[in-house]
């Protein structure tokens, strides 16, 4: 009997990615390094292309044509971003160049002006390089001190002792939304509403959420949030930073120049209103075209319809990788339907050094991440110099996980020769 194929999500948009017909090293590719970038659909990339062919000019400068059609595409896709998040306005929505720097311009602007000597901040042990060492630099800066939330028997956030750390020192929490290295997905609404207390600000690192499922600001009530376009399907060099419009509004700006000002005198200068403040010289118009794109085609699909098959496709993959007894997976398991933690795996394989399995495994046409995945301080709190990380997105398959699996298997058994 033949068993109609069941047509998946992945199967119905895989069309939409050029780059996923690509062959490497003679082999179709599987691209299983999601959670570092994403792939760009066509749609993005035909926005991105007809923006330069049809309206390429300067934003908020022009009175001509092309710059009002620029300007109109470019707040016409800061719109988007404040709908996908559900901000309570547009003017929430700050453009950056990547979560990085979006982080940064917290630091420098809100961390700057108020941390005091002795002030708590209060992150955690999983944070990415992207959240710890901007506020490593403001906290020598400030006198301010850091403290980490470490993780449960399950390597998830330590709820108990993320309060006993809470205090009326603390004035800023800043944590993951989702572990680009655990997958585990973190309280984040409980955790503002137990900062809130303790009247701390609360700033939500949401690379690894905002791709994945419908986030929804307002509901998280946290004071900032941050994301990188690159990892949604858009072009690099743009990301975005919420912020609360009165948190945003008392923040001195961060950098100077053409567009963040009102009136420019020799010896100073008033601001420009929100978000234009914090959004010096000319932006990447072409890249916040494209994010908007993105935003257009992932809300086309549906993050819940996102998330469910991301779902799917966990569990799968962890059943798969459970079988194999050489590989230690970091990170919750999921739940048996694939929830309860991010579509991502890292994980060691005894001796064998993830660097020599990434290799191997791009052999067959596999790319995986390998190292430490910016999480340099969480591989040691876990005791491991680097890990392997597999991380899937929509538009992978089962075939892909088998493909992965397979390489996979095939590179432990060459590497078990060798260590006999
Ligand atoms: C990718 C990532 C970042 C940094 O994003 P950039 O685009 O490199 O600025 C920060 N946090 C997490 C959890 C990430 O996955």
């Amino acid at each position: 009997m033949i068993v109609a194929q069941e047509r998946t999500l992945a199967h119905r948009v895989r069309a939409d990615f050029p780059i996923l017909q690509e062959e490497v090293n003679g082999q179709p590719l599987v691209y299983l390094d999601n959670a570092a970038t994403s792939q760009k659909p066509e749609q993005v990339l035909k926005a991105l292309r007809s923006y330069y062919e049809h309206d390429n000019a300067n934003v908020h400068r022009g009175v001509h044509t092309l710059s009002s059609r620029a300007t109109d595409a470019y707040e016409g896709a800061r719109e988007k971003i404040a709908n996908f998040i559900n901000a309570a306005s547009p003017q929430e929505i700050v453009y950056t160049r990547n979560a990085s720097e979006a982080i940064n311009l917290v630091a420098y602007t809100w961390g700057w002006k108020n941390l005091q000597p002795g002030d708590e901040i209060i992150l955690t042990v999983m944070e990415h390089h992207s959240n710890l060492v901007p506020w490593q630099i403001i906290a020598q800066r400030t006198g301010a001190v850091l403290k980490f939330v470490e993780l449960t028997e399950t390597q998830e956030f330590n709820w108990e002792q993320y309060c006993q750390l809470l205090s009326e020192k603390t004035k800023l929490v800043g944590v993951v939304h989702i572990s680009n290295t655990l997958g585990c997905i973190n309280p984040v609404r409980e955790i503002v509403a137990q900062a809130r207390r303790y009247g701390a600000k609360v700033l939500i690192d949401g690379c690894q959420s905002v791709p994945h499922l419908p986030i929804d600001v307002q509901e998280i009530d946290c004071d900032w949030l941050v994301a990188s376009g690159h990892k949604m399907c858009a072009a690099t060099g743009i990301g975005f930073l919420y912020g609360k419009l009165d948190i945003l509004r008392e923040m001195p700006p961060f950098l100077g120049g053409g567009e963040m000002i009102a009136d420019v005198f020799l010896d100073r200068s008033t601001y420009a209103d929100l978000p234009h403040k914090f959004e010096a010289g000319t932006p990447a118009i072409g890249e916040a075209v494209a994010i908007g794109a993105a935003i257009d085609y992932l809300s086309n699909i549906g993050m819940d319809a996102i998330q469910a098959y991301e779902h799917e496709l966990n569990a799968y993959l962890f059943e798969q990788l459970n079988k194999i007894p050489e590989v230690t997976i970091y990170g919750p398991q999921p739940k048996a339907d694939g929830s309860g933690r991010a579509a991502l795996a890292s994980f060691t394989c005894g001796q064998v050094h993830a660097h020599d399995l990434s290799t191997i495994l791009d052999r067959a046409g596999v790319a995986i991440r390998a190292g430490h995945h910016c999480t340099q301080p969480l591989h040691r709190y876990l005791g491991v110099q680097s890990s392997a990380r597999a991380s899937l997105y929509f538009y992978n398959t089962r075939e892909e996980i088998d493909a992965f699996i397979e390489a996979l298997k095939e590179a432990i058994d060459f590497f078990s020769e060798i260590f006999g």
